[in-house]
């Protein structure tokens, strides 16, 4: 007689999960039935090489046997296996795997065509096998069957140390596990997952409800009913199962939109070469479940990794082709990488998504409609202008859930940017990008939701991700039994288009807003470690910057010059990708391992290289060749400022500077320094004008005072600043007169979690002084041009600084080049500026703008950015007055109580144990100024510092030619490159930079001309505002334009 229990709960749960578990009672347990016959390879032969060689090379070689049980290594070899199996007649019309466990990555070839991937991480094990004789098999004479693995030796995260994100273990070795062939007892697979399902509902649903213990009950019954090896029983068990499946949602449910995704990081653990082959072991696992589950979809970002497959891997492309034709393969993001957010210069950004939209368009008729950034560490406040004038309205990331002190307030709202450009914003609330489809996340994704009432549905990811590997069959069949199932959301296999239409048309209305940056409180030493490759960086972005100005006047001069100059769109098509694949956001950040940036900096040595021939092309164009000198401004206003000529150059122009004249100096390294004049936009002969004051320095005991008729300052004799005035008013020193200026400091820097990445705030409360001074203040220049006065310091046993402090005539700021041999462990070096400002925020250079942070601690999201990004200058001012530090290639600044510090150096050790380590070279400035922020000059001189005159040999132009000219500072004229689509058309970006709505003339020498207006992807767009486009004379071309505030404006111009 059956005897009715009272089913324990946690008896009944432990014994659903012994019944599926991988580990417990597997002789005799349901999962033990899985696989129910196997037998071995008939034989496995192995061919190892250090290098990541194509399959036909490869399968060229000589193979040697091997067998199960061997190890390969070490850490980033390849080895090729070429298997020969038989499956046995007895097992026809079964369903038949090949197993392989390498226990690293791998990647299953027939045929020469790459088939799918495999992992020993993660379970993805097994590869189902085509039927003997279907045409896709490769065979022997006797009807076996051949299958090349190629076996990369490391795992899905690389091979970091004891399998953390450490330095890679550089001889590691991987085993082989298992290698055979099996039946896949389908019947029992779909039990495993239903036991599964019922077993996490009724441990993870609530007591409130009923529907948890239907659940205990159901998966009770089933495992009661079962007969393991009795495919009878198995049929009765999946009645039941069934029977609590058909039970169904209400009409009110919340809608989970799942999508297949898998996060590859373009490099991170691993370097870049290895990506191109994760990308296709990740995809083509991918393509074969889109092949089997029609309606399942998978949404893949960055354009570069396509393009890789498209070289490398042209059978896994035409199916991408394929299936993004159906709708079921998505490109997203319109980007050329998942970028960082916060370091790339407006225009990197713009270049991120014309590059990117380009492509997708090119390649697949097709321009993505949503930004999609969700590993990135935080988000430009400049980024939603930028989206929408590349013709994406809509933005996904989940990365804000990792925000350590506060719980950002949405999931699904509008982002504003600093323009007031709108966009359709969702985070998927299950606070991740690769789901692994768990009752539990779904259940999660509901409660976590915070926009609960103004919208009922959200984005989930799901697939292995970071490393790739992507979605399992697994996880799309629970997907697929969990669709409608009383008690959980409603799950929809779906895409971003589909999600985001529907809150466009039923919800969006209901939406709140969000202002600003999308600040993550978490990975802000990012903006500071690797400091090199942030140098790289900015200096890659202004050089290709100048390159695109020059030949683009190059080009346009070439029509009358008759120099044959042709644009090198080619080159900078490169140059700009390589640029844009080192803003990836692990790269650019300085949190992958050391190798990565083996390859990163070899990118930005050929931009230099290449970047700056290109630059002596365009210029040799313009300027024909000759022995003078030329001086080029590549801004947009008229420059005066001090130019050095380097001792031993003999060009004519150089003989003609008369030595002893007031505007004249040699320098202590024997250079000529001449104060000059150049044109906005311009290029001319080296133009001396006069000095508007000589530079003065007096040195006492008590210190140094410089002045130069702009400020004044006084030094002490270790370099730090005690005063520091603008001349109109004396009496006001900016410095706080407790706390002397240019104070360097080391704070110890270790963070919780990840060193690369995170800053935490506790950092700040071990602020020690670098103040052991091995060379007192020593004055090397005395002027009338210039002053320098050295510096030497000691930071600890290992690290060293010297520093040449600059002041020029004409010049509002005073610079701080420094050098720093450093060899810390775990210190942060930074440089203190405290002011007597007072104000509540503090302006910092952002993307084609700027943002005002508080200067405070108020509230908790106060104090959450005790450590920000800016770009080129940060500023303090009053109505009156202001202070503003300016750098030449730095990014992570803090601000509180009127002190302003930059970030100069970190020494985390982990992914790349060397991080940082050697010497470094940096200019950082400080610029007292009359006047609030707008009306100071300081976004015009922290552009100054950044683009230096360029003085080249070439020979004298006839007249000093400006080629463009703004009538107003309000509005930067940043960009000039010929169109991307034709030769004769030539793009203009300009921006509005105070904040303010203005109207701006920008002057040009050419005539001729039609003016439109477009978008950033260079596309034509109605003239809404006004335009007005006006001859002046013969000789200019005006054109009027208005702006609002921040307004980012593209034109395209005919010539
Ligand atoms: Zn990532």
């Amino acid at each position: 007689m059956e005897h009715v229990t009272f089913k324990h709960k946690r008896t009944t749960l432990e014994r659903a999960d012994k019944f599926i578990s991988s580990h417990h009672f597997t002789d005799i347990n349901l999962r033990s039935r899985l696989y129910p016959e196997k037998q071995p390879l008939v034989s496995i032969q192995h061919y190892a090489t250090p290098d990541r060689i194509p399959y036909s090379q490869a399968i060229s070689q000589t193979f040697k046997d091997t067998q199960v049980g061997h190890s390969f290594g070490p850490t980033w070899s390849t080895h090729w296996f070429k298997v020969e199996l038989e499956i046995p007649k007895s097992w026809h019309g079964q369903e038949v795997h090949l197993l392989w466990n390498s226990d690293s990555e791998a990647l299953v070839w027939i045929d020469g065509d790459a088939i799918q991937g495999l992992s020993g991480e993660n379970e993805r094990i097994s590869f189902p096998l085509r039927e003997v004789g279907d045409g896709k098999s490769s065979h022997s004479s006797n009807g076996r069957q051949i299958v090349y693995i190629e076996m990369a030796c490391n795992g899905l995260c690389g091979c970091g140390l004891n399998g953390l994100i450490n330095p890679p273990e550089l001889k590691k070795c991987f085993q082989l596990k298992q290698a055979e062939v099996a039946v896949f007892d389908r019947q029992v697979y779909k039990l495993l997952l239903d036991v599964e399902i019922l077993h996490d509902m009724a441990k993870e649903m609530t007591e409130d409800t009923e529907r948890g213990y239907q659940a205990l009950y159901t998966v009770n019954r089933m495992i009661n009913e079962c007969t393991v090896g009795d495919s009878s029983s198995y049929q009765r068990a999946q009645k039941i199962a069934d029977e609590f499946f058909a039970q169904r949602n209400g009409d009110s449910q919340h809608t989970i939109y799942a999508m297949g995704h898998s996060h590859i990081d373009t490099a991170w653990l691993w370097p870049y070469a290895e990506t191109i082959r994760k990308c296709a072991r990740s995809w083509s696992c991918t393509l074969r479940l889109l092949e089997k589950y029609p309606s399942m979809t998978f949404t893949c970002s960055q354009a570069q990794q396509y393009e890789w497959v498209k070289q490398h891997y042209p059978s896994i492309y035409k199916d991408i082709q394929k299936f993004v034709k159906s709708g079921q393969f998505i490109p997203v993001g319109g980007t050329w990488v998942e970028m960082d957010g916060n370091i790339p210069s407006g225009e990197a950004f713009v270049r991120q998504f014309l590059l990117g939209q380009r492509y997708f368009q090119q390649e697949f008729g097709l321009k993505c409609k949503e930004f999609w950034l969700p590993d990135t560490f935080g988000y430009s406040a400049q980024l939603p202008q930028i989206m929408r004038s590349c013709g994406i309205n809509r933005f996904l990331t989940q990365k804000m859930s990792w925000n350590i002190y506060n719980k950002f307030p949405h999931h699904t709202f509008w982002w504003s940017g600093i323009d007031g450009s709108r966009v359709l914003s969702h985070f998927p609330p299950g606070d991740t990008y690769h789901m692994m489809v768990k009752v539990k996340e779904l259940l999660y994704t509901l409660k976590n939701f915070r926009d609960k009432g103004r919208s009922s549905r959200s984005v989930y990811l799901y697939g292995y991700g970071d490393g790739g590997n992507g979605p399992t069959e697994e996880m799309v069949n629970k997907l697929e039994r969990m669709e409608n199932v009383d008690g959980l959301p409603k799950v929809k296999m779906s895409s971003p288009d589909e999600f985001f239409s529907n809150i466009e048309q039923k919800e969006e209305k209901n939406l709140c807003t969000w202002s600003g940056e999308l600040y993550l409180e978490m990975h802000n030493g990012t903006y500071t470690t690797h400091a090199e490759v942030k140098k790289q960086n900015r200096k890659g972005e202004l050089l290709l910057r100048d390159v695109e100005f020059l030949a683009t006047i190059a080009t346009v001069l070439s029509g009358t010059s008759g120099s044959g100059y042709k644009y090198p769109s080619g080159d900078l098509d490169r140059l700009w990708k390589l640029l844009l694949l080192n803003q990836f956001h692990d790269v650019l950040p300085g949190s992958s391992i050391g190798i990565v940036y083996t390859d990163a900096h070899e990118y930005y040595r050929d931009i230099q290289k290449t970047g700056n021939q290109l630059l002596d092309k365009s210029l040799a164009a313009i300027a024909q060749k000759g022995d003078n000198s030329v001086v080029v401004n590549t801004l947009g206003w008229n420059r005066r400022e001090v130019i050095s000529l380097t001792k031993g150059d003999k060009s004519p122009s150089r003989k003609k500077i008369k030595t002893g004249e007031s505007s004249q100096q040699v320098d202590h390294k024997g250079d000529d320094l001449v104060y000059c004049e150049v044109p906005s936009f311009g290029i001319s002969e080296i133009p001396q004008v006069d000095i508007p004051a000589p530079v003065t320095v007096n040195q006492t005991e008590s210190g140094i005072q410089l002045s130069n008729g702009l400020l004044s300052a006084v030094l002490d004799n270790n370099g730090r600043i005690i005063s520091l005035c603008n001349t109109s008013s004396p009496q006001v020193n900016l410095i706080n007169a407790d706390y002397p200026g240019n104070q360097l400091l080391i704070y110890d820097d270790i963070p919780l979690y990840w060193d690369a990445w995170d800053v935490m705030d506790y950092h700040l409360e071990t602020r020690k002084l670098v103040d052991n001074v091995t060379q007192k203040a020593v004055i090397l220049d005395k002027g009338p041009l210039r002053v320098t006065i050295q510096v030497c310091l000691r930071i600890s046993e290992v690290s060293h600084i010297k520093q040449e402090i600059t002041l020029d005539a004409g010049s509002p700021y005073i610079t701080f080049k420094t050098q720093v041999s450093w060899h810390e462990n775990r210190k942060f070096l930074k440089v203190e500026f405290p002011t007597s400002i007072h104000s509540n925020k503090v302006s910092f250079d952002i993307q084609y703008g700027f943002i005002e942070r508080p200067n405070h601690y108020n509230t908790s999201w106060d104090s959450a950015r005790f450590e920000v990004c800016g770009h080129k200058w940060a500023d303090i001012s009053d109505y009156n007055q202001g202070l503003a530090v300016l750098n030449d290639c730095k990014y992570g600044y803090s601000a509180i109580d009127g002190i302003l510090r930059l970030s100069l150096l970190r020494s985390p050790k982990a992914p790349d144990a060397d991080a940082d380590m050697g010497d470094h070279e940096f200019t950082y400035a400080v610029m007292p100024h009359q006047g609030c922020l707008q009306e100071s000059g300081v976004i015009q001189q922290a552009c100054n510092i950044n683009s230096p005159l360029i003085i080249k040999s070439g020979n004298n132009l006839t007249t000093c030619s400006s080629y463009f000219t703004v009538n107003t500072t309000q509005v930067i004229l940043d960009t000039v490159k010929l169109s991307e689509d034709s030769g004769n058309k030539m793009v203009l970006r300009l921006y509005e930079t105070y904040g303010g709505s203005t109207t701006a003339e920008i002057s040009t020498i050419f005539k001729n001309i039609t003016v439109q207006r477009c978008n950033c992807l260079e596309e034509v767009i109605p003239d809404e505002r006004f335009l007005n486009v006006t001859s002046v004379g013969d000789q200019q071309t005006q054109i009027t334009i208005e702006f609002k505030p921040f307004e980012l404006i593209s034109l395209l111009i005919t010539f």
